[in-house]
């Protein structure tokens, strides 16, 4: 099968003969150098000098590992939220106490900066904004440079999930000055679920300091206390470390811009084939579509059920749509590994059950 879907995507073989590496000692010098050649590595595809905590869970866990750490019950909080992963983000705020002030959009649209400044002007008692990088469950890419400055500018501490963009979508991290940024080995890291990065900025340490919010399997300054002898607090899903650390070596072997560039190339194509076979997108400004999902209306009287189970018979597994989205859109994954030859088979076959669903006018 061809796993087209937006995360778990598919692992290489090599990554894949690296994940069944014996158990070691979690606590011996095999496993430490594992741990530090990943960590060493890490920093570059987050393009930071901050601190990145690798955790022993999904990419929800890395975000409310995010929350937890740097915010206390009572703060005020603004949730950016453009769908169902903003949702999210914004929940797991209120869940542990936060007062969430939410500015949510269309699904298919990208936040605005003004709006943001205006929602920050609006309510002073604002002290995180909290944004989605990429949207998964609408395809859109916020423009987080803009997004994240109108926070700084506003002295505001920012948050931000790059579950499904970081070492796919340009996230220069220090440069765009994010505090805390989040994101999952399964999405652009070809490994498997299991573990969530989290960098975190002197900003965020100081929030940290502060933080009441409570937190024990998820306090990044235990995780940072561990780090420095090449450990983890707890016992860490130890086959995604080994596989990580082969991934890498294929990443950096890529180059960050030439995987960008490969994500960018991508992402434009199959935007164009599935317009060319007479889908819409769910991105309502086709330039801020996102290069590793693509949300996708299917023409006037072809559902999505049908569009599904038909590319399934081809090989071929696309996501459906979350939420209010159920039934209205399918989504297709182009992150991590993912060729022009991948992406072109996948248009191919829904061509193919396209002619086959058409019914005559
Ligand atoms: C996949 C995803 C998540 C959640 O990751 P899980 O590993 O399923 O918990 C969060 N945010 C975004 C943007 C995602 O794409």
């Amino acid at each position: 099968m061809n796993l087209r879907i937006p995360g778990p995507t598919p692992v290489p073989q090599q990554v894949l003969d690296a994940l069944s590496h014996p158990m070691v000692d979690h606590r011996g010098p095999e496993f430490s150098a594992v741990v530090k050649r990943v960590h060493e590595r890490l920093p570059i595809f987050f393009q930071t000098k901050n601190d990145i905590l690798s955790l022993t869970t999904a990419g929800t866990g890395g975000l409310e590992a995010a929350v937890v750490n740097v915010l206390s019950p009572g703060d005020t909080v603004l949730s950016v939220s453009i769908g169902n992963f903003g949702e999210r983000l914004a929940k797991i705020a209120a869940t542990f106490g936060a007062n969430v002030v939410s500015d949510r959009y269309e699904d298919g649209e990208a936040a605005d900066p003004a709006r943001v400044q205006q929602a920050l002007l609006d309510n002073p008692a604002i002290s995180a904004v909290m944004i989605t990088h990429n949207e998964t469950s609408t395809g859109v890419t916020n423009d987080l440079q803009a997004l994240a400055k109108v926070a700084r500018d506003a002295g505001k501490l920012i948050i931000v999930d790059a579950v499904s963009s970081l070492a796919a979508i340009d996230l220069p991290v220090d440069e765009w000055d994010c505090d805390v940024v989040v994101t999952g080995s399964q999405k652009g890291w070809m490994v498997p679920p299991g573990l969530a990065f989290v960098s975190m900025s002197p900003r965020a340490w100081a929030a940290y300091e502060i933080s009441t919010m409570p937190k024990f399997y998820f306090d990044l300054k235990e995780h940072k206390k561990s780090l420095a002898k090449g450990e983890t607090p707890w016992t860490p899903v130890l086959p995604i470390y080994f596989g990580l650390d082969v991934a890498l070596d294929m990443m950096l072997a890529e180059g960050l811009p030439a995987i960008v560039a490969r994500h960018e190339r991508i992402g434009q194509a199959a935007r164009d084939g599935v317009k060319r076979l007479g889908c819409s997108l769910l991105a309502a400004d086709e330039r801020r579509a996102s290069n590793t999902v693509t949300a996708v209306y299917p023409p006037a009287g072809v559902d999505v059920k049908t569009i599904r189970s038909g590319l399934r018979d081809e090989g071929f597994v696309v996501a459906g749509g979350q939420g209010g989205l159920s039934g209205k859109i399918f989504r297709i994954g182009h992150l991590g590994l993912v060729s022009d030859q991948d992406i072109a088979d996948t248009l191919a076959a829904l061509g193919r059950v396209l002619a086959k669903a058409a019914v005559p006018a």
